[in-house]
């Protein structure tokens, strides 16, 4: 099932390829990694189960997958508004904290994050500040060709490389956007490879270089990470779709002029074979921003009683090149099919998964291997997925191989999980599952004697506390907080 060849989108070309590795039977994958000066959000989030999805799709063909995710702890700056911070200077100064800490503490944030939505962890956990001589070294070796110093930094001239912002597929004049107008720039899109202290101040990271004190920009890191831990030109390159516009031809435009190579004609000189991109996972009251209150972050999901692999349910149910609406309501739903999924594959959890090839799913398996060949098709993957959960007349061992194989693709831990997993109790509940099931007894004892005011008064009461009595609930739910 694993034969048909593996399409998917370039950003750099905007059209479908088929995946052909640098180096045969392996895929080596870099992918952008949180900027960790704050929680991610959920839409962050997405970056990574796409990248995950699109790693265990490499492995399930049976590529020998490196994949490496990097950790920025340095470079990543504010918007323009902000006079162009350091993120994490910014948040340390803010809590009083030292960048260490601060990275440490939303590292490991991340990391939970990641568990809890089954991805898989990369060969790497890459972090900048780990690569700061490499980064000086790569600098050095451009300099000369591809770059000019002025007061506040060495600045990428982008007029130095052919096809500039291919990716983006714009000429911007907006310049950099990270940054504030900077004199003496001789491109509005030219960019800071490093950024010098300003004199008579210290910031807590710094590091001496050959054009001052000071530190990184931010694209400089993913063209060095990339070259040492993978190796130019990489099989892909992830991202979510905003790095598209800015951070990623900038990195493009520093790889081409490390390998002194010519335009973007040749997917190669960019650095990797193909440049990925997942959409935006978007809500439009503002509750992704990271600087409103309670921003949507993944345990805001689990405190409201949503298991957070409803939410990994949530991305696969869209193409990940397509925009995602977040809603509560859609969050339910993906929960509820969640649930369904797994009170299927609960009756297979005595069998023991044996010959996946057997001709009974052959077409099933070829639909779903159609499916992620088609540039990740999650969606309709997963309804293969059901179809071969709901066949009737076939051997559990048989159903409970295809099952597990379909399940190491999409990563949603189907033989990890049972339906009571997926009851979280929301952390304002009032009430706890015992006098739930207590008070439930006594309804269904009121009920056998026909007393339906009892039965009724129950039920108010534990609608008081929170509680839906869900009778004749098809998935067996009896109640929900
Ligand atoms: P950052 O920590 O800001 O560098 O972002 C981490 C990753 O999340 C990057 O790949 C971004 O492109 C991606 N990203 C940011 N916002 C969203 C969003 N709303 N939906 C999907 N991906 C996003
Ligand atoms: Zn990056």
């Amino acid at each position: 099932m694993t034969d048909a060849p593996l399409n998917l989108f370039n950003s750099l070309t905007r059209q479908l390829e088929e995946f052909r590795p640098v180096h045969e039977g392996e895929a080596r994958v870099y992918s952008c990694g949180p900027t960790v000066y704050n929680y991610p959000h959920i839409g962050n989030m997405r970056a990574y189960v796409f990248a995950d999805v699109l790693g265990r799709t490499l492995s399930w063909k049976g590529y020998e997958l490196t994949h490496i995710i990097n950790i920025t702890d340095v470079g990543h700056l504010t918007d323009d508004g902000d006079a162009g911070e350091d993120k994490m200077e910014k948040m340390a100064a803010a809590k009083a904290q030292s960048i260490w800490d601060i990275a440490k503490h939303y590292t490991e944030a991340y990391w939970a994050d990641v568990k809890a939505l089954n991805i898989r962890e990369p060969a790497k956990w890459s972090v900048a500040t780990d690569y700061i001589d490499e980064m000086i070294d790569f600098a050095k070796g451009i300099a000369d060709r591809h770059c000019y110093e002025l007061d506040t930094g060495l600045y990428f001239d982008v007029s130095t490389v052919a096809d500039y912002g291919r990716l983006a597929r714009a000429v911007t004049e907006e310049g950099e956007g990270r940054i504030d107008t900077v004199e003496g720039k001789r491109n509005a899109a030219d960019f800071a490879i490093w950024r010098k202290t300003p004199a008579g101040e210290t910031r807590q990271m710094e590091w001496d270089s050959p054009w001052g004190k000071g530190a990184p920009g931010w694209h400089l890191e993913c063209s060095v990470m990339g070259e040492k831990l993978l190796g130019f030109p990489f099989d892909i390159h992830t991202g979510g779709i905003d790095h598209r516009e800015i951070h990623h031809p900038n990195e493009i435009a520093q790889n081409q002029a490390f390998c002194g190579c010519g335009g973007l004609d040749v997917a190669t000189h960019s650095g990797a074979k193909i440049w990925m991109h997942n959409n935006f996972l978007v809500e439009r009251s503002g509750k992704m921003s990271k600087s409103s209150g309670e921003f949507l972050r993944l345990q805001l999901l689990i405190d409201k009683g949503y298991h957070p692999l409803a939410y990994r349910m949530m991305c696969l149910q869209a193409h990940y090149r397509s925009e995602l609406e977040f809603s509560w309501a859609g969050l339910g739903a993906a929960l509820t099919r969640l649930k369904r999924i797994v009170m299927a594959a609960e009756k297979l959890q005595d069998a023991s998964a044996r010959d996946a090839s057997h001709p009974k799913f052959a077409a099933l398996r070829d639909k779903f291997a159609a499916a992620m060949s088609d540039d990740l098709n999650t969606a309709v993957a997963l309804v293969s997925l059901e179809e071969a959960l709901a066949m009737k007349k076939v051997d559990a061992s048989v159903k409970r191989a295809v099952i597990e194989e379909m399940d190491q693709v999409l990563g949603l831990g189907l033989f990890g999980l049972t339906r009571t997993d997926l009851r979280i109790r929301p952390s304002d509940a009032r009430i706890t599952e015992a006098e739930i099931e207590a008070e439930l007894f006594r309804r269904k004892e009121a009920r056998v004697a026909k007393d339906f005011a009892a039965s009724d008064a129950i039920r108010e009461s534990l609608a008081d506390s929170g509680v839906e009595v869900m009778d004749g609930d098809p998935l067996g739910w009896e109640w929900k907080l």
